[in-house]
């Protein structure tokens, strides 16, 4: 066994069909009496009812978060955070969300509940990105890390199905990119080929019966695992690959992921094949070819150019996901990772 240092996260982890009616104790037992609930504006309805649930443990809703945590919304949550004299923020609702409330106790030191309606995983990592003047930055602290989770099932069971597969597709791409982190245990590893099997078997039965309770469970169990992984160790290309095409053309954050995870996966196939294995065998074998072929079968998009990119586009691509050096499994260079986003937009099976 390689040597590993492991350090547990100290959240605290709900987990089950109508768990989120728990909020109200949870929010209790962390000595709070005035929750703000944030959400984004198309979840208000379900924030305002979970206030009204809440009753006296509740101050309002703030339903303005938005994608990538701008800096203006949080300063305008601050603004409700204090006028309201909230005393812990309980975010319901996917990454974005998650991202407000983490930009709020990042800043103010509020305890967060999270009830995450999607398969993001973000509720689980100390990672918070934000942006201010187009510009989005990373950071990365105790403070950020939600001190509660509920999962809850049922508030999955209508995520839409198209979101359904492209968010899973967006956790499964922290495990297969955990499996081989330089920094990877023997615990992130376990969480890892658990949360890829968990998402092989509930994603192709939610396309089918988007929902059956069972795979919703199993999925959002498997975000858990993911999300985890993703606030546990570090990641390498296929995150810094989403982050360049997100932040410098704004393709959509769940589907780059999706679309991106079986290039990227090919791409380190054979600098990483020892580490890959589990997950390869959880997909038929080959670990690129296998993941495109389960993508395809649950109706992921499958190619950049879907997102409007041009083949001009993806020269600039390469070039800033190579400026500075990190580390890969696979060394990487200009034109190797130009070759690796040519496949992507035209939406072929790597080897
Ligand atoms: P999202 O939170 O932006 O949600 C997309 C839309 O779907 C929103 O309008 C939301 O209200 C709606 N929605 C969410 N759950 C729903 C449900 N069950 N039914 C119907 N509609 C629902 O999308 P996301 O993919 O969850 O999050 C993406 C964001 O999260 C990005 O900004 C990304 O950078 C961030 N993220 C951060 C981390 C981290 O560790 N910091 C990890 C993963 C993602």
């Amino acid at each position: 066994m390689k040597n590993f240092s492991y350090r547990g996260s100290p959240a605290r982890i709900v987990f089950g069909s109508g768990r989120s009616a728990d909020a109200a104790k949870e929010i209790e037992a962390l000595a709070c009496k005035r929750a703000l609930v944030l959400a984004t504006p198309h979840q208000k309805a379900d924030a305002e009812a979970l206030a009204v649930r809440l009753g006296a443990l509740s101050v309002g809703v703030f339903a303005g978060a938005v994608m990538h945590t701008p800096v203006e919304v949080t300063e305008a949550a601050l603004h409700v955070v204090s006028e309201s004299r909230a005393d812990c923020v309980v975010s319901l609702g996917g990454g974005s969300t998650t991202g407000l409330g983490k930009a709020i106790a990042y800043r103010t030191d509020l305890p967060q509940i999270v009830i995450p309606t999607t398969y993001a995983g973000s509720e689980v990592t100390p990672i918070l990105g934000q942006t201010e003047a187009g510009r989005k930055t990373t950071v990365r602290h105790d403070r950020i890390l939600p001190e509660v989770v509920i999962y809850d099932p049922d508030l999955t069971l209508g995520l839409p199905v198209a979101m359904s597969v492209t968010s899973g597709l967006n956790a499964m791409a922290h495990a297969v990119e955990g499996l081989y982190a330089q920094d990877r245990n023997p615990v992130s590893t376990l969480m890892a080929v658990e949360g890829l099997r968990a998402f092989a078997e509930s994603l192709p039965t939610l396309v089918k019966s988007p929902h059956d309770g069972q795979a919703r469970a199993d999925a959002l169990y498997g975000a858990w695992l993911c999300g985890t992984v993703l606030g546990a160790v570090g990641m390498a290309l296929h995150h810094k690959i989403c982050h360049t095409l997100g932040g410098s053309f704004d393709t959509p954050h769940a589907e780059t992921h999706a679309v991106m995870l079986p290039h990227t996966a090919a791409f380190n196939a054979e600098a990483a094949r020892e580490e890959l294995v589990p997950a390869a065998q959880i997909f038929g074998g080959s670990i690129g070819g296998g993941l495109w072929d389960f993508a395809k079968a649950i109706g992921a998009p499958l190619s950049l150019r879907d997102f409007g990119l041009t083949e001009a586009d993806l020269d600039r691509a390469a070039a800033i996901a190579t400026e500075n050096p990190y580390w890969n499994p696979r060394p990487i260079d200009q034109a190797s990772i130009r070759t690796l986003l040519q496949q992507a937009w035209e939406g072929v099976r790597p080897d």
